[in-house]
């Protein structure tokens, strides 16, 4: 008997070792996979999973091996895809009313240092919230020096999206209201403190380095250029990604000429030229359109604010709630003089449209061949965490791009950032092909019919974890 104990132990061992492996394999089965970077679908197919993170096996049913022991997933009348990527966020904001009191200065209502702490507090649900809206990963474009811990926050749950950080903006304006300490915006005078900022914002290891390229009244691009330029060449040095929120055709075009690798807006004065198109294919610079935030802003500044479906089942609901603040919460007569006046008037929703020079000049990049990524700008005041990059999507199909075409700027597009930003292995990422990391989303409905359907998740597979899009939902709702 003594003997035997030993032995009977290792079979004991050896069969909880095999279950775990076994369980953490997982095989989808029977799904139409939809693929943005190759441009097309198959149906009838299976993707394995691997506990390691990565892709093991993709293709036609009949042809892929289930390994005995997989777990299975039933995904017939599905549809598999990439997870997506919103690759302009801001995790020191929250997308509610009192989040920017630069823009709106509500502290008589909400003290900003609760704002910021009930932000950092409601991280681990901000966090699932992305991923159960199918977000596997996301880019914060500037953000106090915290944006690291938020980094090492996601790195460490499971049920959280890859995350890239930028730190605090070089920029060529103060915005002291946001001061309390671990600012998100440095006023930046000369090359040599910008050489210093960026610098020591790489030692501590950011992914990206960000530039707020603000051009006040009476001054010209060519004032901010030296301090861009020196910042740009300092991330260069360290490897590092540029950057550049530049919204003005002269200002995108200087940003470039400096060396900008990202823009992360639109240029929304006037339409795009020849030269400065051609300037981004040749500069390899990925755009990032960003069009929504905007009309968001004007619509809950006029009272007109309506959350999409989407937003209501994957936003958080303390954030969206502020948002009808004004007027209720908020006395009218304590508010600045034009939005009283906006409140005064009827506004509706569809009074504050979607900026057409950024829509159109979206068309003509995108044709050009320029490298294009969706993002939202989430945490700006009506652009709530999560779910917004669905209506930018929709927003982005309004400028000509096909549905394929726009899901492949929110797979691909925001891969390309992250690689670009050192996130291993990114350049598979957003590609379902074995070998690739498993980051991935099963939905109920068909996104290519219409985009509002990449809404849909059921599951959401991030390094190889498979998790419940509802489960995922609930948790942040705790
Ligand atoms: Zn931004």
């Amino acid at each position: 008997m003594l003997r035997s104990r030993p032995a009977a132990l290792t079979v004991l061992l050896f069969a909880i070792f095999a279950s775990a492996a076994a369980h953490a394999q997982t095989a989808l089965v029977g799904g139409t996979l939809v693929r943005p970077a190759q441009g097309d679908t198959l149906a009838g197919a299976t993707v394995v999973v691997e506990p390691s993170g990565r892709i093991a096996a993709v293709g036609p049913s009949d042809e892929i091996d289930v390994p005995a022991g997989a777990e299975r997933l039933d995904a017939r009348g599905q549809y598999v895809m990439p997870g997506l990527i919103d690759s302009h966020v801001h995790f020191f904001q929250s997308g509610g009313l009192y989040t920017r009191p630069d823009a709106l200065d509500l502290r008589f209502a909400k003290p900003y240092e609760q704002e910021l702490s009930d932000i950092k507090a409601r991280l681990p649900a901000t966090l699932r919230r992305y991923l159960a809206s199918g977000i596997t990963g996301v880019v914060d474009a500037g953000g106090p020096r915290w944006n690291l811990d938020v980094r090492a926050q996601a790195e460490q749950m499971a049920q959280a999206p890859r995350v890239g950080v930028a730190g605090p903006l070089i920029s060529s304006v103060a915005r002291p209201k946001l001061d309390l300490g671990d600012p998100p915006i440095l006023k930046v005078e000369t090359p040599r403190e910008a050489r210093e900022v960026a610098r020591r914002q790489a030692e501590a290891r950011f992914d990206i380095i960000k530039i707020w390229y603000i051009v006040g009244q009476g001054q010209t691009p060519a004032d901010f250029r030296p301090v861009a330029e020196a910042a740009i060449e300092t991330a260069h040095e360290a490897g590092l990604p540029a950057a550049v929120h530049a919204t003005e055709l002269e200002t995108a075009r200087a940003a470039v000429e400096a060396g900008a690798d990202v823009l992360v807006h639109s240029v929304f004065d006037q339409p795009v030229d020849e030269a400065f198109t051609q300037l981004l294919v040749e500069n390899n610079v990925i755009y990032i359109p960003t069009i929504m935030v905007r009309e968001r802003y004007g619509e809950v500044f006029a009272g007109a604010y309506e959350p999409t479906e989407a937003a209501k089942h994957l936003g958080n609901e303390q954030v969206l709630a502020s948002l009808d603040d004004l007027g209720t919460e908020v006395p009218a007569d304590s508010l600045p003089q034009r939005m009283r006046a906006a409140l005064g008037r009827d506004v509706a929703p569809d009074a504050i449209p979607p900026s057409q020079t950024a829509i159109s000049n979206l068309r003509a990049l995108h044709d050009a061949g320029v490298r294009v990524a969706a993002g939202t700008d989430a945490g700006n005041i009506g652009t709530p965490h999560g779910p917004s990059l669905f209506y930018e999507m929709q927003l982005m199909q309004q400028a000509g791009l096909s549905p394929m075409e726009v899901l492949e700027t929110a797979t691909r597009g925001g891969a390309a950032l992250m690689e670009r930003a050192g996130a291993p292995n990114a350049d598979a990422l957003g590609r379902l092909q074995a070998g690739a990391p498993a980051d991935l989303v099963v939905l109920r409905e068909n996104p290519l019919d219409d985009l509002t359907n990449a809404a849909t998740a059921t599951h959401v597979i991030r390094g190889g974890r498979v998790f419940d899009a509802s489960e995922l939902i609930g948790a942040a709702k705790r």
